[in-house]
């Protein structure tokens, strides 16, 4: 793979990129897109590295590695970026984010659907910042959209985006592809719950969530009890 990787790619960015795609590739082999939908981005120094627009995802390979600034201009690779590169791109100026994950996961769409947050049936609610939101609908790839999304992500690491899907961001792309997994669970979750004629779920209380917040920020991210 290094070989026929282009001779201008920095250190660290082969690599960097070669993660990108096997997340890519995780999100759809999880069932999390269908197609070339969905995109995922890196944050290397001041270079983002995003998937292309309309490449399969088990036909990336290093020819299709896309390095854009901050601001957009390109810096790397060839390929047309993806069309949300302004959403992955309005995430990182706006947040700490080192990866975004953005998927039309089907669970999570159908909430978005439904309602104006995530209810908050499961205290992994609290690991993803508190009730997940769901941002108005705009149409994909535009300005709208990436406002609306860092709207819904005040406070949070990931957000419903309304008949579209889910962005979440995290410290790496483990970080990020595990809170979008989680955000697709509850949602899926929440619909089995909810579909229970005659009977509604039992919330979890903001004292409740501020609780697990607070051993979350104590024992980091080993959620598992
Ligand atoms: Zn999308």
């Amino acid at each position: 793979m290094r070989e026929t990787e282009p001779a201008s790619i920095p250190d660290g960015t082969g690599q960097a990129w070669r993660r990108l795609v096997a997340t890519a590739r995780r999100t759809h082999d999880e069932g999390l897109v269908v197609g070339t939908s969905g995109n995922v981005s890196v944050r290397v120094g001041d270079t983002v590295l995003v998937t292309p627009s309309g490449v399969p995802y088990d036909r990336l390979g290093p020819r299709d590695l896309v390095g854009v600034g901050l601001d957009g201009r390109r810096l790397l690779g060839t390929a047309e970026p993806t069309s949300e590169l302004p959403l992955h791109l309005a995430v990182y100026r706006a947040t700490g984010a080192r990866a975004v994950v953005h998927t039309h996961a089907v669970h999570a769409t159908a909430v978005s659907t439904l309602v104006d947050e995530l209810p908050p049936v499961h205290y992994m609610t609290a690991a993803l910042g508190g009730p997940v939101r769901v941002a108005p609908y705009a149409a994909y790839g535009t300005p709208e959209l990436a406002g609306a999304t860092l709207a819904a992500l005040e406070g949070r690491s990931a957000c419903l985006l309304r008949n579209h899907g889910t962005v979440a961001y995290g410290e790496d792309l483990d970080q990020a592809y595990d809170r979008t997994a989680q955000l697709e669970w509850m949602c899926r979750l929440w619909l089995l719950a909810s579909s229970v004629p005659g009977r509604t779920p039992a919330l979890l209380t903001p004292a409740q969530l501020a609780e697990t917040a607070g051993r979350l920020r104590r024992y980091g991210r080993r959620t598992g009890g």
